[in-house]
């Protein structure tokens, strides 16, 4: 937990050019400045920086938001991480809350694993590159394989030297403790005996998103049958390998800008995809594929190409892998490389131009890919083909968007030639089980709530019933309109006729979130909007401890509901109104048109509130079944009639005023 006050503070400290500046080359223009958005591909730039509002925003793309926001965004952090990144920036220290005994000895011990992790990469590197050993084997080795220097040195290849010790001496030297060396599998300890586990390899390691190392992959260069040929890091409180991808450091920013991510099976796979431009790449290295895995490519895209050599059994296998895919909600093709080539003997062989080609174009869906897969052992047998049949309806079953169920049976049916109601039939069948399995499954939790099963599976959505209230769009605007004048106006003053306690009309001059505010309350109006509603609350406070919040006070809020709102609003121009020519009242000036604008939107949120309950009221009307009750809801609904008139007419006088 970070304490309230020190995330004030970092929102305080950090300078928006200044972090966004980091990441992106940035060029000044005028009170702005300008860039290339890192979040969409584009070559002139449209993303700007405003150091005056504190925030970002991409007129491409439409992504906007503060410090916070950007760095969450870009390093693809969580609320947490993003704040202990700008402290680090900003040499803010975080003074963590509540943390047990225990949890310090937890993080104490995750830091000294990724302390003695990133030791090792450093000694192995400096082997493979300095050391007689390490040049005339381990570097000699890599550039045979044709991996060019730049590439050794992005993905910080190494050399552990092959005595029994070599490295895990040099490590106790400078200091490492054993007990951490053993936890991190670099050095296997038995009894008083002790050894370096990857002696003789080369070393890939493997990072994080935030590009720390957590574990390694060693391949053993001599070819004896004993040893296994690649070893990897056993399992630590920083290595978890279901959740970890190899590559997903130096392909994080390809896989955004090329919104699709390949999966290859191993280490050399990704650097030589990488080396020959296709830089989206990474592997699940040494396990087979997992959820975590999936839902770390998911928070990047939606799109996965599983790259695979040709080999018969690993097909099959890949077929657990697609049904997860398909049942996290993205979409999986597959290309399959030519017998006895795999995607790094294929890069390898060919130009880039060759290789991105050939990912592209050979690339199939699943349905394709399961079906050529499976028909071979078919042949004419129609048992064999109804279980084909079934298999793939399985995995279109898994998808959660009906949509796309519904798009895939279709090409399902034209590919195995089955009338594709009896797909239909048969995926609802699947699904229907599945509901039943999971309505057991949870009814011990959420008890009350009952789950029916649907059985309009399959209508596209806009066959199914909409849920959408009447009247309720207008209002949905208003409440919009109001808070967006709010947070953009609040401050101002404007000049509107009250009438004092003689019954005289009288010019007063008050703020406008003073005016809103006041009229709002005094109708004891709410906002059907969760969101709007806390942004009307925390101005509301702020004026009752009389203070004006600024509009620094809602972007960097550490709610984010209400900063990613009031950035939204920001980050669109302030027009009053877009349509005063319609009025006909040309020449006004802005404090005029301010004042025009807050009167005419309260009073149409107030009347468009007024028309819902008077809905609402006649709903209530006709299924009640008491006489006298009737009456009194029809005398209710009749004095909101009235305040409707009297709104609608003021209204209309403030326009033709
Ligand atoms: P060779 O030079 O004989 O082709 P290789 O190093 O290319 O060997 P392959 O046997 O071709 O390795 O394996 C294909 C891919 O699978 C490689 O990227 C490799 O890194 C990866 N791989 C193989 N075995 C493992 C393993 N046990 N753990 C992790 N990755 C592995
Ligand atoms: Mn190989």
């Amino acid at each position: 937990m970070i304490p309230k006050q020190t995330i004030d503070e970092i929102f305080d400290a950090a300078i928006i050019e200044d972090v966004v500046g980091e990441f992106v080359p940035l060029k000044k223009r005028g009170a702005n400045y300008l860039g290339n958005c890192p979040f969409h591909n584009e070559k002139t730039p449209s993303f700007t920086v405003s150091p005056a509002k504190g925030i970002y925003k991409c007129f491409g793309c439409g992504k906007a938001g503060n410090s916070v926001n950007f760095v969450m965004e870009h390093e693809h952090y969580s609320y947490p991480e993003a704040l202990r990144f700008l402290a680090g920036k900003y040499s803010i220290e975080i003074e963590e809350e509540e943390l047990t005994d225990d949890q310090k000895e937890a993080a104490d011990e995750r830091e000294s694993l990724y302390i003695v992790s990133n030791y090792a990469a450093n000694y192995f590197k400096k082997q493979l590159l300095e050391s007689n050993e390490g040049k005339a084997i381990g570097l000699s080795y890599f550039l045979e394989r044709g991996f060019r220097e730049d590439i050794i040195e992005k993905f910080q290849l190494g050399y552990n030297p092959d005595g029994w010790t070599a490295f895990t001496d040099e490590a106790e030297k400078a200091g490492h403790n054993l007990k951490y060396l053993d936890k991190s599998g670099l050095t296997i300890v038995k009894g008083d005996k002790k050894f370096d586990r990857f002696k003789g390899r080369v070393m890939f390691p493997i990072h994080n998103l935030s590009g720390r190392v957590l574990g390694f992959g060693g391949r053993i260069l001599k070819s004896t049958d004993k040893a296994a040929k690649y070893l990897n890091s056993p399992e630590s409180e920083i290595y978890h390998k279901s959740k970890v991808l190899y590559g997903i450091f130096t392909a994080k920013k390809a896989i955004t800008q090329e919104d699709i991510c390949y999966l290859v099976e191993g280490y050399t796979d990704v650097i030589s995809l990488y080396q020959s431009g296709v830089e989206n790449v990474v592997s699940s290295s040494g396990t087979s594929l997992t959820e975590g895995q999936i839902r770390l490519i998911r928070r990047f895209t939606p799109n996965i190409t599983i790259l695979y050599d040709g080999d018969a059994a690993g097909l099959k296998a890949s077929f657990r892998g697609i049904d997860m895919i398909l049942q996290e909600g993205m979409n999986v093709r597959v290309v399959l490389f030519p017998e006895g080539e795999d995607p790094d003997s294929y890069a390898k062989s060919h130009t880039t131009e060759e290789l991105k080609d050939y990912i592209t174009t050979k690339a199939q869906d699943f349905i394709r890919f399961k079906t050529s897969v499976l028909i071979k052992d078919v042949g004419n047998d129609p048992i064999k083909k109804a279980e084909l049949i079934k298999d793939i309806v399985a995995s279109i079953a898994i998808i959660p968007d009906q949509i796309k169920r519904s798009v895939y049976t279709k090409e399902c049916s034209s590919l195995l030639d089955i009338p594709e109601q009896a797909l239909i039939n048969e995926t609802n069948n699947i699904l229907r089980k599945n509901i039943a399995k999971q309505t057991k499954k949870s009814s011990s939790q959420f008890q009350h709530q009952e789950q029916e099963i649907p059985d309009d599976l399959f209508l596209p959505e806009e066959f199914q019933g909409q849920k959408e209230e009447k009247g309720s769009g207008d209002l949905q605007h208003w409440e919009k309109e109001i808070i967006r004048l709010l947070v953009s106006f609040g401050d101002q003053t404007i000049h509107v006729e009250l009438t004092n306690e003689q019954d005289e009309k009288v010019k007063e001059e008050v703020s406008a979130a003073v005016y809103m505010i006041d009229n709002i309350i005094g109708d004891g109006i709410f906002f059907e909007n969760k969101t709007y509603q806390k942004v009307f609350d925390f101005y509301n406070e702020k004026l009752k401890n009389d203070q004006l919040p600024s509009h620094q006070d809602f972007i960097n809020n550490t709610d984010q509901e209400i900063s990613q709102f009031v950035i939204g609003i920001f980050s669109t121009q302030h027009e009053l109104s877009p349509n005063w020519e319609k009025h006909k009242i040309f020449t006004i000036t802005e404090d005029q048109q301010l004042t025009l604008a807050v009167e005419r939107t309260t009073l149409s949120f107030k009347l468009s509130k007024v028309e819902v309950l008077i809905l609402e009221k006649q709903e209530e009307i006709k299924i009640e079944k008491s006489y006298d009750k009737q009456l009194e809801l029809m005398k209710e609904e009749k004095a909101f009639q009235k305040i409707k008139i009297q709104l609608a007419a003021k209204l209309g006088r403030i326009i033709l005023r």
